[in-house]
């Protein structure tokens, strides 16, 4: 059996991705746009099922959190205050044969990869998108895409806080998408120049920083484990001096072992006070809290955990990739593909199968997938499929993760009961139509 993600060929699961319709090409048909990608119909289930595990997790499982949801364009002045305009940039390096360009700190060498030519002298290439605010484009009335969804959250600290109350410590949740210029992309929806972020601002006493990072590196690690990622595939590291961004006092991130090797899916940084005193100071808005108990104004200091969605959904499809060698119906073995995703992932929860589509069966099938589908508890997408043999039909849920197919029967036409099969074990159990949704709705918790 081969269930190691260090195996797992990236071509397999773009593949997969493809042909069942989790991820797209953008703009496939003019010959795609590099480094964009559309999540299909059975991506955008994953999305959100990922989203939703984040916000339940995050936001809904705490008191001291809230949510926000800012707009992408913010005043320009935002972003030269907090420094991106001067310092959100990669070093650039040149080929001077190929003219192929790199992020010289991605490099292994001093020469080209490609054809192993000289490269030039690194200069510093601002990743932020540029666009114009109405219909003159002139200098005035550049803005940015922003590079990360954060800043939206520090310009709002002072509408939080007298909205919402909070004392400290709390945070702040955003989902939203970002955009940067990256030099180089690739690996599939590893690196993108659009993509889309999990991320935090949690605001702490200054001192307590580093004991509430420490905290924050133990509860997103339990977010992966706790939706099935194994702790060996998970490691810490710690930003060397010369890779800490701007603002940042320390920086860990949380890494994955990739079949090419260990890559980061989530950035948890200590980013202090740099962004409030910045922002205080380039509005002439003083962004900071009363503390009740010492009675006088602080400026709190940050700890901020973030990561890309697509990055994480391709990580859990990674890891949830196996093949096995499995019984045929006529006794023979054949390759058995099929992705182990949590239940909470998994964008078809429960399949509805009739054994045939013969018209004495179909209307029972009808009403039981109707029954699972409407009955509201099952939390996700609920498919039913009536083509192909039955066993075909098994091996392609198998291949998308559904964690449960129901199969009527001939058989329930007489016991008013259904087959329930489990996608890991292939185990087969006999339930009555009555108790299907209880069944299944406990089967999908019991993983949580
Ligand atoms: P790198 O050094 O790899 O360019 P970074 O350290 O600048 O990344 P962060 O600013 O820490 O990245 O971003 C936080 C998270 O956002 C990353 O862990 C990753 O999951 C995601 N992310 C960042 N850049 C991209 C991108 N270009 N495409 C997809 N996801 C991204």
């Amino acid at each position: 059996m081969v269930d190691s993600a260090a195996q797992v060929d990236l071509e397999k699961i773009v593949s997969l991705c493809k042909r069942r319709g989790f991820v797209f090409q953008s703009s496939e048909i003019y010959g795609g746009l590099s480094s964009s990608w559309d999540f299909g119909p059975l991506g955008v289930e994953m999305v959100r099922n990922l989203k939703d595990s984040w916000w339940r997790t995050m936001v809904w499982s705490r008191n001291d959190m809230v949510g926000l949801d800012a707009a992408v364009l913010m005043h320009p002045d935002a972003w030269r205050a907090s420094g991106h305009v001067d310092s959100f940039s990669d070093p650039l390096v040149e080929c001077r044969d190929c003219h192929r360009r790199y992020r010289e700190d991605h490099l292994d060498g001093p020469r080209c990869p490609t054809c192993n030519g000289e490269l030039s002298e690194p200069r510093q290439f601002n990743m932020m998108f540029k666009t114009f605010m109405g219909p003159v484009e002139e200098q005035a009335s550049e803005v940015y895409l922003r590079p990360e969804t954060a800043q939206g959250i520090f310009v709002n600290f002072n509408n939080v806080v007298t909205a919402t109350r909070k004392r400290l410590p709390f945070g702040i949740a955003q989902i939203g998408k970002a955009f940067r210029n990256e030099i180089t992309t690739g690996n599939f929806i590893f690196r993108n120049r659009e993509f889309e972020m999990l991320e935090i601002e949690y605001f702490v006493k200054p001192g307590d920083d580093e004991k509430v990072h420490q905290q924050w590196m133990d509860d997103c690690i339990a977010w992966y484990t706790d939706l099935g990622i194994e702790r060996d595939r998970l490691r810490l590291r710690p930003h060397e001096d010369d890779e800490l961004s701007h603002y940042a006092k320390a920086t860990y991130d949380i890494e994955y072992r990739y079949p090419w090797g260990w890559g980061e899916i989530m950035g948890i940084a200590n980013r202090t006070d740099f962004d409030l005193k910045a922002h205080s100071d380039a509005s002439g808005q003083a962004l900071s809290y009363f503390d009740p108990e010492s009675n006088e104004h602080i400026v709190p200091y940050v700890i901020e955990p973030s990561a890309g969605i697509g990055r994480a959904v391709m990580t859990f499809l990674i890891d949830a990739y196996t093949e096995e060698e499995a019984p045929t119906a006529a006794g023979k073995t054949e390759t058995r593909v099929l992705l182990k995703l949590h239940p909470t992932l998994a964008p078809v929860k429960v399949a509805v199968l009739p054994l045939s589509r013969n018209e004495k069966l179909a209307p029972l099938a009808q009403r039981v997938f109707e029954t699972v589908q409407q009955s509201g508890r099952i939390n996700g997408y609920v498919q039913f499929d009536d083509t192909q043999s039955i066993g075909r039909r098994y091996r392609r849920q198998d291949e998308v993760g559904t964690p449960l197919c129901v199969t009527v029967d001939f058989d329930s036409l007489d016991d008013d009961a259904v087959t329930i099969r489990d996608r890991d074990t292939m185990d087969q159990d006999r339930v009555s139509i009555d108790s299907l949704v209880d069944e299944l709705t406990q089967r999908l918790e019991q993983a949580r």
